[in-house]
């Protein structure tokens, strides 16, 4: 749990600053110019790169797909998904030390993380900064990030190129179909019906994507209404800011004046109480006068069990909708619609060995489709089903995810709100015995351990302990049983289905 106090703000990026109907302005060559001395850091480590690794290279792997940010001497490679950062290290580690190295001098070290937030603000949309900003509800020129003060490198200036996903470009099947409807009828008529529109999924699966479309679709439709679009974090970056610099009224006169506000990946504001009251009183103020408001999370608001009852009520209030992973026709359909946005030829079964190889997320889809556009530049030759096999054999093999027991512990010890130690001890009540059960049965789905294992791990069980909690675990899904989580009854397939979205991605 992340204590909430100014000294813990959490890093503001360009990619989450409110962005607002200023905010996606056509790219355009003349204001490319970097303006401050961290955009210059920022635009000669790209041209550094680009050039180590040739333009084909940069252009597939790293323009629009991977956040590079720089803090001092450390550069952080932001990747989609914990396959991609394997790979990103095996290719171009030693490009991305030599392009640091060469820019931020000798010292410079390269970090990768796997980032859950949208990539968009890639080294392109750096480089189509632009310093003018208008009528922005929350102005990025007026509000700084809590630590921009003192940054040296770090980038002090928030991005305005960032390039929204759009409505046309989602694919639409049995996955993800209420979401979208649900979406579109907030894009035809918002503040109506859906109000608030609760929109939940594992990561990769389109959320954000959803919710860009949202965003570009009411600013083109909608011009005269004020739409605001920001994740959490941002929220709470400001909401820092307005505390420290006590200039929360004009904080709030902004956040509430939208008409439309649009907030990316509420679960950042767990066990943040200080910022949950805060964004609480913004969503009563803008429902209570049918502004519309769309929230996405990677889970039911019920289950975000670090909210307050007030919000995940308020949340519950309107439309909540799940996007589940994609099937196989989804997967070849957002497949189908991807390839044909680039140049590289692919044949249908190269294209249907993608679809079913990568089926946790989007994003992963993404990057298998990456690797054989980059293949198909690099060599011009069409990309056949043995090329893809071939190709992707390095991708598949990071792609199965060692979930290991502690992962499966912490997960379901985070979920329920119990102690580890807790969970590992003889105490037999209901609220304890129930998730370690759980823990035991999704350590011998995910992690295939032995029982023997699983038993000694959770407070030195023996097996037949495990054996029977798999057993209860089975009959209660047959049964289709409820259990309590935070103190709300929940069916149970829908948290171990949540409990596992986590586990794949973690
Ligand atoms: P999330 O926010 O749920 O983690 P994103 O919206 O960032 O996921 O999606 C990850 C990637 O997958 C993005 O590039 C997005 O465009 C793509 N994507 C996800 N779902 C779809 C879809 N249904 N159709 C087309 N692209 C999709
Ligand atoms: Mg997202």
């Amino acid at each position: 749990m992340q204590p909430e106090s100014l000294a813990n703000a959490p890093t503001s990026s360009a990619a989450d600053t409110p962005l607002t109907n200023a905010a996606d302005a056509p790219f355009s060559n003349a204001a490319n110019a970097p303006t401050t001395p961290a955009d210059e850091i920022e635009s000669r480590l790209n041209c550094e790169l680009q050039q180590r690794i040739g333009a084909a290279n940069y252009r597939n792997w790293f323009q629009q797909k991977v956040r590079l940010t720089i803090r001092d001497d450390e550069l952080t490679v932001g990747v989609g998904s914990p396959f991609l950062l394997n790979w990103m290290q095996k290719q171009f580690r030693g490009n991305l030390v030599g392009a640091a190295q060469a820019v931020l001098g000798p010292s410079a070290v390269v970090r990768f993380e796997v980032s859950a937030e949208p990539l968009a603000d890639s080294a392109e949309s750096a480089a189509a900064r632009t310093t003018t900003l208008s009528a922005d509800p929350v102005s990025p020129a007026t509000i700084e990030s809590p630590q921009g003060r003192g940054a040296s490198r770090e980038k002090q200036r928030p991005a305005r190129g960032r390039r929204f996903a759009d409505f046309s470009d989602f694919v639409v099947g049995g996955c993800n179909e209420m979401a979208f409807l649900a979406a579109s009828h907030v894009c035809e008529s918002p503040g109506t019906l859906y109000n608030p529109l609760f929109i939940h999924g594992g990561v990769g699966l389109g959320k954000t994507h959803l919710l860009e479309g949202i965003y570009r679709k009411i600013r083109r439709d909608f011009p005269a209404l004020k739409t605001l679009y920001f994740t959490s974090e941002s929220f709470t970056n400001y909401f820092m800011t307005g505390l420290r610099d006590h200039t929360l009224p004009s904080f709030r006169q902004r956040f509430r004046s939208v008409d439309v506000l649009l907030v990316d990946d509420i679960g950042f504001l767990d066990s943040k109480p200080a910022t949950q009251q805060e964004f609480l009183h913004t969503l009563e103020h803008l429902l209570g006068r049918n502004r519309q408001v769309v929230v996405t999370a990677d889970r039911h608001p019920r289950l975000l069990t670090g909210l307050c009852e007030e919000l995940s009520t308020r949340f519950v209030s309107g439309l909540v909708c799940r996007i589940e992973p994609a099937d196989l026709e989804t997967r070849m359909k957002i497949v189908e619609h991807k390839a044909a946005r680039t140049n590289a030829v692919l044949t249908k079964q190269a294209l249907q060995f993608v679809a079913s190889r990568f089926q946790n997320n989007v994003r992963e889809l993404e990057g298998g489709l990456n690797c054989l556009a980059n293949f198909h530049s690099m060599t011009g030759k069409p990309v056949r089903r043995a090329d893809a096999r071939r190709i992707l054999a390095d991708l598949e093999r990071d792609c199965i995810q060692a979930v290991r027991i502690p992962d499966v512990e912490k997960a379901v010890c985070n979920l329920f709100g119990v102690d580890p130690d807790d969970l590992r001890s003889a105490k037999r009540q209901r609220s304890l015995s129930q998730p370690r059960m759980l823990a035991m049965y999704l350590s011998r789905k995910l992690v295939r351990a032995a029982y023997t294992e699983i038993g000694s791990h959770f407070g030195g069980r023996n097996h037949s302990t495990v054996i029977s909690a798999e057993k209860k675990v089975n009959g209660w899904l047959e049964e289709d049983r409820s259990i309590t989580v935070a103190a709300r009854s929940w069916p149970l397939h829908e948290v171990i289905a949540t409990l596992k979205q986590q586990l794949r991605v973690s």
